[in-house]
């Protein structure tokens, strides 16, 4: 006690703050602002054209970014920790505990959706390397979208079309199921994008726990089950006649 009051009188020594503090709590950032922009892209189409071709396509890299991101926040947030229990004249402890915090709710945050999407825990590797069903749909619908604004609200002919490096990366898997590795069904050829609600645009064959995953025209993803998929079909079906 007396040492403490010893060592606080008037000798002015400086505190300087932790860099390692700062770059933790700046490394756990990232990512969030990245699926914020993300989410905004999904819901608002915000965002600056290199930027929504970023975030949509090459998943398996960006979720592998913003990983690195995630674990050198942790350890720098740790290290910074360390530095300011050793050192007082060291300040940044709410900077590094942030930092931690943020960047661990994202590592839970990756884990709860992308390990167990689909009832089986993969390894960070396949998190990385195979995004989930509903993930691969979502790029198709940024890729649309990009593609419909630059053809006058109109969608392809063929996904296969958007193949071409400027909508989606030429060896891009985001056309088939990750699950089943089946290629996604096209109904919306040469629609206009994004005016009808209840259409189906796109949807995977694929069996997800007894339910299927769909793409409307209206841009968003939803998980339904067989028998609803069935009768959107059937609709659609009736529509296309009624057209001819
Ligand atoms: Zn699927």
């Amino acid at each position: 006690m007396n040492d403490e009051q010893a060592t606080s009188e008037p000798v002015e020594q400086e505190t300087k703050p932790s860099l390692l503090a700062t770059i933790s709590l700046m490394l756990s950032l990232i990512p969030w602002a990245m699926v914020g922009q993300a989410l905004l892209i999904d819901e608002y189409r915000l965002g600056p054209r290199w930027l929504r071709n970023f975030l949509s396509i090459d998943l398996g890299i960006l979720i592998l970014a913003m990983l690195v991101a995630t674990v050198s926040s942790i350890i720098c947030g740790v290290m910074g920790l360390a530095a300011i229990e050793r050192d007082k004249f060291v300040r940044g402890k709410w900077k590094a505990i942030t930092g931690i915090v943020l960047a661990g709710c994202f590592g839970i945050f990756v884990a709860k959706n992308m390990l167990f999407s689909d009832g089986t825990p993969m390894g960070a590797r396949e998190v990385a390397r195979a995004p989930n069903c509903i993930v691969h749909l979502k790029a198709v619908s940024t890729a649309i979208t990009l593609y419909a604004d630059d053809h006058e609200d109109q969608m392809p002919s063929t996904l296969e079309e958007m193949v071409d490096g400027t909508y989606i990366p030429l060896r891009s898997t985001i056309l088939a199921c990750p699950l089943t590795g089946q290629e996604y069904q096209f109904l919306g050829a040469k629609k206009i994008w994004r005016t009808n609600d209840t259409e189906v645009a796109v949807y995977c064959n694929g069996d997800h726990r007894g339910m299927r995953n769909v793409m409307f025209n209206r841009g968003y993803v939803r998980t339904i089950t067989p028998d609803e998929l069935e009768k959107l079909l059937a609709d659609a079906e009736k529509a296309g006649q009624s057209d001819r």
